[in-house]
């Protein structure tokens, strides 16, 4: 039988916008000591709209958008939606790519017009040894944008720079959870720029930048040498990183496969319901032995 206290505050977390999956989780998240966040869709509205777009050489802009945009129809990311979005505005007409594969947490390629395409990380540049130097690069990035750059073969046609918007909750958020001595901490894919401007913003302890996929998991394990750690994110990316943490938490919005593999559902996709999850945890267990 459940004792009632429980039952009582499963109601209550109920009414806090709290799906409770796994009790055991909801009861050690009154011992939490930190927090780590998805930026993108977690901590961000994870809806981007291209903001610039820079021409390296003889390519047009509108050339280079139509490119990406062609491949990226083919992607569920939030960026690739930014970028046909962006193609959709100032009707660019798209061609269908003969090949497309996604470059998990790094970017797409395919074919377009059957020229071999890719739209892709800084990160992916630097692992190929391609060096871009354009001072316009360095100022978009430095205004905490999301910036990828549009290949054709070897050779970089342009970039294109995203913004992304912070969610207001995200800083009321961390601002209780730190009074409640948490450690709060971002995990992204996403460039160092816009991980230091994002975490600036709302006042983040710490945040690892260019983490891939893959690697997600691994970091909650690092952070769990030193704390009892809750993970909050939104992608298929995020599930193995929601798995390993002492508490996994989803973003109700977000993936089918994070919200199963997550131990607690913020139903209203609202950060700041972290922190009722603390304290509701403390109420209810507090008064048990
Ligand atoms: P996160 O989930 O933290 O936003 P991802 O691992 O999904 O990060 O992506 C990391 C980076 O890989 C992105 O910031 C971007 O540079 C690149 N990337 C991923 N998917 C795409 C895509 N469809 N188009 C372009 N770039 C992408
Ligand atoms: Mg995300």
């Amino acid at each position: 039988a459940v004792p009632l206290v429980v039952a009582v505050s499963t109601a209550l977390a109920a009414q806090s916008g709290l799906l409770i999956r796994n009790r055991q989780a909801f009861e050690g998240a009154r011992n939490l000591q930190a927090i780590v966040f998805d930026k993108t869709g977690t901590l961000t509205r994870g809806v981007f709209g291209v903001t610039d777009i820079l021409a390296f050489g003889d390519v047009s802009e509108e050339e280079i958008l139509r490119r990406a945009a062609s491949l990226e129809e083919n992607s569920e990311h939030p960026i690739a939606r930014g970028i046909v979005q962006s193609a959709g505005e100032r009707d660019i007409s798209l061609s269908q790519p003969q090949e497309f594969r996604a470059i998990s947490g790094k970017g797409v390629e395919g074919r377009v017009d059957g020229i071999l395409t890719r739209v892709v990380s800084p990160g992916y540049l630097k692992e190929e040894d391609i060096t871009v130097v354009d001072s316009r690069v360095e100022k978009t990035l430095s205004q905490g944008k999301t910036v990828v750059f549009v290949l054709q073969d070897r050779t970089v046609l342009g970039a294109l720079a995203l913004a992304d918007i912070v969610r207001e909750e995200s800083r009321d958020a961390i601002s209780h959870l730190k009074e409640m001595g948490v450690r709060c901490m971002m995990l992204t894919g996403d460039n160092q720029f816009v991980a230091k401007w994002v975490a600036e913003e709302i006042g983040l302890d710490d945040y690892f930048a260019e983490v891939l996929p893959h690697e997600k998991a691994e970091k909650i394990k690092e952070v769990q040498k030193q704390y009892r750690v809750a993970m909050v994110g939104d992608g298929i990316n995020d599930a193995p990183a929601l798995v390993q943490a002492d508490v996994g938490i989803a973003i109700g919005a977000g993936t089918d496969v994070a919200v199963e593999s997550a131990d607690i559902v913020l139903v209203r996709s609202d950060p700041r319901d972290v922190v009722d999850i603390i304290v509701l945890s403390k109420k209810t267990y507090s008064k048990m032995v």
